[in-house]
């Protein structure tokens, strides 16, 4: 099998690619202008934020960035594209001949482009409605080669990508769309699944695709060249209308928008959190995929990392952002944070009461005691000796230990190991009559 994608990035700028009005307008037909609804003699103005936002990109994947760019009108008619043509990039696009990295596989990239997002169309019942607040708002397109063999390949794709845009500043997992090209024979026709939306959604497609050919294929059916939906209710594709080639679109150049120079915009470094996290694991002995689990989407955790990494244990550093993870305490604040850590190499076990103990300043109250074994004994006698019906029930079943232990511990504010190791050997001792109680 072989994948190839065409990927539709949403850009987190304030405003739209072309004008000022806002991107994050909520009631339908609010965030709208004369530029992004096509009115004639309006002009577009290009938005740096947005270029900078897709150069990071471009970047990220090892493309060739070139130091020019300028748009053209891809000219088709539809309701959602009031103006006839979307604004978008051919020739001058941001970036070329990347490549995207993860385990041993690379994935080729051809092209980063920016674009403009056309209106949404919303259907209700008879009628067909026009949201005019996504018309004109920043989108990259990044066009891979048909390199991905399986499943199992675009989905580790799909992630790394994702992390690297996380950690870019950009969120795909509300809204990524993109188109897949799925053949599972050589020299096959190009099957298009245009339109699929979520991550999750585009490795099922690709599924339902390979398994759809393949049954083709073996019954000596061709397998025709056509555009297909995704039909996420029924997580099939579907045949839909012939669509248009390439050659079938007009492109023009964009006239109102002139050749940027883009060389002196600044943009975010990119962080490969696989290699990031090969290389902790290799110099500080850490386990490297726990520590790709706990970063790959979590720039907070990655930071705590980096900062404390040559000041504690990196096992204790892991078993800290775990526990506060599980917890649902990540905004904890960095004081108490190392305090975590403190007490976890104290010992401690760290469960939500010792997590509010700690912000409450009284971490000292829930780090163990430390007693001698002449302290330790004594204290174990005395409490069988208040509980002597606890010795029988010992004879009887040896799980009786485990309540001495664990309420000796909390009594003495101890740690269950140590505790556990004296209340055997004593009770040992007291049944075979070595001790008396
Ligand atoms: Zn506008």
């Amino acid at each position: 099998m072989k994948i190839g994608l065409e990927i539709h990035i949403a850009l987190p700028t304030r405003s739209k690619l072309f004008c000022a009005c806002s991107t994050s307008a909520e009631r339908p037909n609010t965030a709208i202008c004369p530029i992004c609804m096509g009115f004639p003699g309006s002009k577009p103005m290009l938005n740096k934020e947005a270029v900078a936002v897709a150069l990071g990109i471009a970047n990220a994947l090892h493309c060739k960035i070139n130091e020019r760019m300028s748009f053209v009108r891809k000219v088709y008619f539809y309701p959602d594209l009031p103006k006839s043509y979307q604004i978008t990039q051919l020739g001058g696009s941001i970036g070329e001949t990347g490549y995207l990295q993860y385990d041993k596989k690379r994935v080729g990239i051809r092209r980063v482009q920016v674009e403009e997002d056309p209106a949404k169309i919303v259907r209700e019942g008879a009628y067909t409605l026009l949201d005019f607040n996504r018309s004109g708002m920043p989108l990259v397109e990044v066009v891979t080669d048909p390199d991905m063999r399986s499943q199992e390949e675009l989905w580790g794709f799909l992630r790394t990508l994702r992390s690297i845009l996380y950690y870019l500043g950009i969120d795909i997992d509300k809204e990524v769309k993109a188109d897949l090209n799925v053949s599972v024979a050589a020299g096959q026709d190009r099957v298009e699944v245009k339109n699929v939306t979520g991550i999750k959604n585009m490795v099922e497609a690709a599924k339902f695709e390979e398994e759809r050919q393949e049954q083709l294929v073996k019954e000596g059916e061709p397998v025709k060249q056509e555009t297909r939906g995704y039909n996420e209710k029924k997580r099939a594709t579907e045949a839909m209308r012939e669509k248009e080639t390439d050659e079938e679109y007009g492109y023009l150049y964009e006239p109102d928008l002139t050749v940027f120079d883009i060389s002196k915009i600044r943009y975010k470094n990119p962080v490969y959190i696989d290699e990031v996290t090969h290389g902790l694991a290799e110099k500080y002995r850490a386990n490297e995929r726990t520590l790709k689990e706990i970063t790959m989407f979590d720039s907070r955790s990655l930071e705590r990392i980096e900062r404390l990494k040559d000041r504690y244990r990196m096992q204790s550093i892991i078993h800290a952002i775990q526990r506060i993870k599980k917890f649902g305490r990540e905004d904890i604040s960095d004081s108490d944070f190392e305090k975590i850590i403190n007490l976890i190499d104290s010992d401690v076990e760290i469960t939500k009461y010792v997590i509010s103990e700690v912000e409450k300043g009284r971490e000292v109250v829930v780090k163990h005691a430390k007693l001698t074994e002449k302290e330790l004994e004594k204290r174990v006698i005395a409490y069988i000796g208040e509980n002597r019906h606890l010795l029988d029930d010992y004879r009887k079943n040896r799980k009786a230990a485990n309540l001495i232990i664990n309420d000796v511990s909390k009594r003495e504010n101890l740690h269950p190991k140590e505790v556990s190791k004296k209340v055997l050997e004593i009770l040992d001792k007291a049944v075979n009559g070595e001790l008396s109680i």
